[in-house]
């Protein structure tokens, strides 16, 4: 077997070894520079995913790639037995980047499903069981995640799943008041739903969620895991609303390609919670990663890119409200987390045709293609993939 070769020989030997839950990709990649990929035959699409809002640096950033290799170096992991430079100063980062009162902490795991069980944990310790989450909500796959999201495809073959979680319309104030009761340990949702689309319900619902969450005594958990590190043009959507929330859930940008999440406790009385021997993980918080994460929050500032991510995406949003095509509808989102919805549900006959022409998008859904490329993208790269948008939807047309 030879470990280089030709797309379709490779898919062949990914169908006959890798576990077939996510189907048959349509691509072998094999690297990146900044908002390009390459794949295995040696052609460039300009990358405007970013791995699922994953690649905020891009690919190969310089700041990340030297973090890495000099961590590595010296100490990929340790344990939790111990701890390290790169965890503490991390943990302190981000408490001051989320804009954590006095007492916050944090806690470091290997991903958002893995924040979110944290999450789960958390919610117990209010002595309630009951959770309310959202319609559309997207928390993850382990079945603690798995049991706050909604999606029935997603759910069902797994149920029963734990007990006690509601789903209420998203963004509906009313119904969310109507199901939180004294009895409700949480409310989990996220300020934008990604996966369902990028659904923006706007800060004001978060202005909501908290003061009902306070009158009744329940906690606030958001799940920033795609809308957090700098993806919406803050550093975390809540803080657009100028709320605090009594918890958040990251990951996705955080370690900019490096597994990562993390779990942030807002004060005193919701992180004294968990106690020591109560939750853990053999990975969380391992110097590597670490090292990662604070190399992407470092560079964020440093190269100003929650502005830019504000600003390329008002351009993003303009320039296809310029088009005038009748296939498109107004841009949806905020920052560089965005859905092009489309008057037919064609997303992904639109995200084979812009593969083919050298674009990476998303089909979230079958009436809208989302965009979450790097946040380093220059809107001279968008507007490529604007400026070939009409050509793509037109082909579309034209095949029966
Ligand atoms: C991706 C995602 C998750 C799950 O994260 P994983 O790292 O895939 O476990 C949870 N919540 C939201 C909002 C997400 O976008």
């Amino acid at each position: 077997m030879t470990t280089t070769g030709h797309q379709t020989d490779l898919l062949g030997r990914y169908r006959d070894s890798v576990l077939g839950v996510f189907g048959t990709p349509p691509l072998v990649l094999s690297h990146g520079e900044g908002c390009y990929v390459w794949d295995t035959d040696g052609r460039r699409y300009l990358d405007l995913v970013g791995g699922i809002a994953v690649n905020a640096l891009g690919h190969g950033h310089p700041a990340l790639v030297s973090a890495l290799s000099k961590q590595a170096a010296e100490a990929i992991h340790i344990s939790n037995l111990f701890t390290s430079v790169p965890q503490i100063e991390l943990a302190e980062r981000l408490l001051g980047v989320a804009g954590a009162p006095e007492g916050s902490r944090v806690f470091l795991a290997n991903s958002g499903a893995e924040a979110m069980e944290a999450a789960v944990k958390l919610t117990r310790r209010t002595g309630r069981t009951r959770i309310v989450a959202a319609e559309g909500a997207f928390h993850g796959r382990t079945t603690g995640a798995l049991a706050l999201t909604s999606k029935a495809a997603y759910r069902e073959p797994f149920e029963p799943l734990l007990p006690g979680v509601s789903h209420v319309p998203y963004g509906d104030v009313d119904a969310l008041r109507a199901a939180v009761t004294e009895q409700t340990a949480a409310v989990v949702l996220e300020p934008v739903q990604g996966e369902a689309g990028v659904l923006d319900p706007g800060p004001e619902y978060l202005v909501a969620a908290r003061e009902i969450t306070r009158a009744a005594g329940a906690l606030l958990v958001l799940d920033e895991i795609q809308t957090g590190v700098g993806r919406t043009g803050e550093w975390f959507a809540f803080q657009a609303a100028g709320i605090v929330p009594d918890a958040i859930t990251v990951a996705k940008g955080l370690g900019g390609g490096v597994p990562i999440g993390a779990l942030v406790t807002f004060g005193e009385r919701v992180s004294s919670m968990l106690s020591a021997g109560q939750h853990g993980t053999t990975f969380g918080g391992n110097p590597l990663a670490a090292a990662g994460a604070l190399a992407v929050l470092d560079t964020i500032e440093s190269e100003r890119l929650l502005e830019h991510a504000r600003l390329a995406g008002e351009h993003l949003a303009a320039r296809v409200a310029g088009l005038e095509h009748p296939m498109l509808h107004p841009v949806r989102g905020r920052g560089l987390l965005r859905a092009i919805p489309l008057a037919a549900p064609v997303s992904a006959e639109l995200a084979t045709a812009a593969r083919d022409a050298g674009f990476i998008v998303n089909p979230v859904e079958p009436q809208a293609i989302r965009l979450a490329p790097p946040l380093v993208v220059t809107t001279g790269q968008l507007d490529t993939f604007v400026d070939a948008l009409p050509t793509l939807l037109d082909s579309l047309e034209a095949t029966p």
